[in-house]
C-alpha cells in the first residue's frame, strides 16, 4: 500500500476581499455567470464541526482535538445567513440546501429553516429547502425540522454492514441509529428521501447491492457518489474511485435498470429506474463525467465566504459587507458582480489536467467547511 500524505497546514481562510460595486446590478432573477450559467442553487454550510470522522472528508489525523474550528463569533448568525440568502434568491436562487460539517449540530437550526421558509422566489414561489445530514441526530429532530418548513432531507450512509459503517464514520457510530433517523424522516413527511453513499473501491463497494436491495421499493432514492478529490486532507487516490458506470453495471446484473431523464437542468445525478417500477437510484459521477456545463450552484461557508465551485481554493468574503454598513442593494450587487465573473469548471478541466494544475496548484477548500 502506498503511504498517505496528509498536509497539515490550514489555509481554510484564504479569501478575496470584495470591493463595493460602483454600479447597482438590478436583481431580476436572470443573472448569468461568465459561461452563461444561471444562479439557482445555494448551499449553506451552517457549521464546520461534525460528530463523524469519515476518512474521505474529515480524517481523524487532521480533524483531531487540536483542530482550530471556527469560534462562534466567526459564524454568520441566522439573521445574517437569511439576509445573504435573500439577495441570492433575488438573483434567481430557487433551492437552498443546508449542510456542513453536520448541520444538525448547529443549535436551533429549525429557527434558521423557519426564516428561510419565509423567503419567496422571484416568481413568488416558496423555496425548495433541503438539508444533508449524516442522520445521527435525525430521529430526534425530524419532526421539528418538518414543522419549521424543511421539505426534504438527504441522508449520507455508506453501508448497511455495521462493521463497515462504524469503520467509515470512524467514531464507531452504529448503522441502526441512522436507519431509525431515515424512518423518522419518512414518518415526518421529509420525503422523497435521498440516501447518499460515497463508494470507495476496496472499502465499501461490496455494500452496493445490499444497499440497493434494502432501499428498493421503499420510496427512498439511493444515490451512489464517486469518491472525489475534494479538499487536501483525504489522501485521495484515483484507484479508490469506482466509476458510476461500474456501479450501474454491478446492480444491473441482479436488479434490471432503465435510464430515466434528468430531473432538472444542472442536476448532478444521473437517474436509473428499476425495470419492475419499484423505484429509482441515482449515480453522481463527479470524477469520471464532468457536469460543469449546467452547474448553477453557489456555496456559502460557515463564516460567510462565497465559493463558486466545490473545488475552489479561494472564497469571496461577504462577512465584512454583511457586518458593515452595506445596504441590501449593495450586497446584492456585490454578489452579482462575483457571479458574473465566474468561469469555474474544475471537473471538466480535471479530465484533461493533472489534479494540481486544474486548481492552479493552490490548496483546495475542505468539504466540511463549505459543505457538499
Ligand atoms: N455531514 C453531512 C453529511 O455527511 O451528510 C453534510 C456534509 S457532507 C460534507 C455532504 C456530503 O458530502 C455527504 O453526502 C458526504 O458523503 C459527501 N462527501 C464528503 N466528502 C466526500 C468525498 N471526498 N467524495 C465524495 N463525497 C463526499
Ligand atoms: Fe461529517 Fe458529513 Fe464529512 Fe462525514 S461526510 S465527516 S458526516 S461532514
Ligand atoms: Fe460545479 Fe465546480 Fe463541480 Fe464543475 S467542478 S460541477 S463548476 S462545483
Amino acid at each position: 500500500m502506498s503511504e498517505r500524505v496528509i498536509p497539515l497546514v490550514d489555509q481554510r481562510s484564504r479569501s478575496r476581499a470584495i470591493n463595493l460595486p460602483t454600479q447597482v446590478v438590478p436583481a431580476t432573477g436572470l443573472l448569468g455567470d461568465a459561461l452563461g450559467r444561471p444562479l439557482r442553487d445555494l448551499r449553506i454550510s451552517v457549521t464546520d464541526r461534525c460528530n463523524f470522522r469519515c476518512s474521505y472528508c474529515m480524517p481523524k489525523e487532521v480533524f483531531d482535538k487540536d483542530y482550530p474550528y471556527l469560534p462562534h463569533s466567526a459564524l454568520l448568525s441566522f439573521e445574517e445567513i437569511t439576509r445573504v440568502a435573500r439577495q441570492f434568491v433575488a438573483h434567481g436562487v430557487q433551492k437552498i440546501r443546508l449542510t456542513g460539517g453536520e448541520p444538525l449540530l448547529r443549535k436551533h437550526i429549525e429557527v434558521l429553516i423557519g426564516q428561510l421558509a419565509d423567503l419567496r422566489t422571484v416568481e413568488g414561489q416558496p423555496l425548495d429547502i433541503t438539508l444533508t445530514t449524516n442522520g445521527s441526530l435525525l430521529e430526534r429532530k425530524a419532526q421539528a425540522l418538518k414543522d419549521a418548513g424543511l421539505q426534504r432531507v438527504t441522508v449520507s450512509l455508506d453501508g448497511l454492514d455495521d462493521t463497515v459503517f462504524r469503520a467509515m464514520n470512524d467514531v464507531d457510530f452504529p448503522v441502526q441509529d441512522v436507519l431509525r433517523g431515515i424512518e423518522a424522516a419518512q414518518a415526518a413527511g421529509l420525503g422523497p428521501i435521498k440516501v447518499n453513499m460515497v463508494v470507495k473501491r476496496g472499502t465499501n463497494d461490496h455494500e452496493i447491492l445490499p444497499m440497493a436491495r434494502h432501499f428498493k421499493g421503499t420510496g427512498v432514492v439511493l444515490r451512489f457518489i464517486e469518491y472525489m478529490d475534494v479538499g487536501a486532507t483525504n489522501g485521495w487516490r484515483m484507484d479508490e474511485v469506482l466509476p458510476s458506470a461500474e456501479v450501474v453495471a454491478h446492480i444491473q446484473r441482479e436488479l434490471p435498470l432503465v435510464q430515466l431523464d434528468a430531473a432538472a437542468p444542472g442536476e448532478t445525478a444521473e437517474r436509473w429506474g428499476y425495470a419492475d417500477g419499484s423505484g429509482e437510484i441515482g449515480v453522481i459521477s463527479s470524477v469520471t463525467q464532468a457536469f460543469c456545463r449546467d452547474c448553477n450552484r453557489a456555496r456559502l461557508s460557515t463564516e460567510g465566504k462565497l465559493y463558486l465551485c466545490l473545488f475552489a481554493s479561494e472564497g469571496h468574503d461577504l462577512k465584512p459587507l454583511v457586518r458593515g454598513n452595506t445596504t441590501d442593494e449593495q450586497l446584492a450587487s456585490a454578489i452579482a458582480g462575483i457571479w458574473q465573473g465566474r468561469s469555474d469548471r474544475y471537473s471538466e478541466l480535471r479530465a484533461s489536467l493533472p489534479p494540481d494544475a486544474a486548481s492552479d496548484g493552490k490548496r483546495r477548500v475542505e468539504m466540511s467547511y463549505i459543505g457538499g
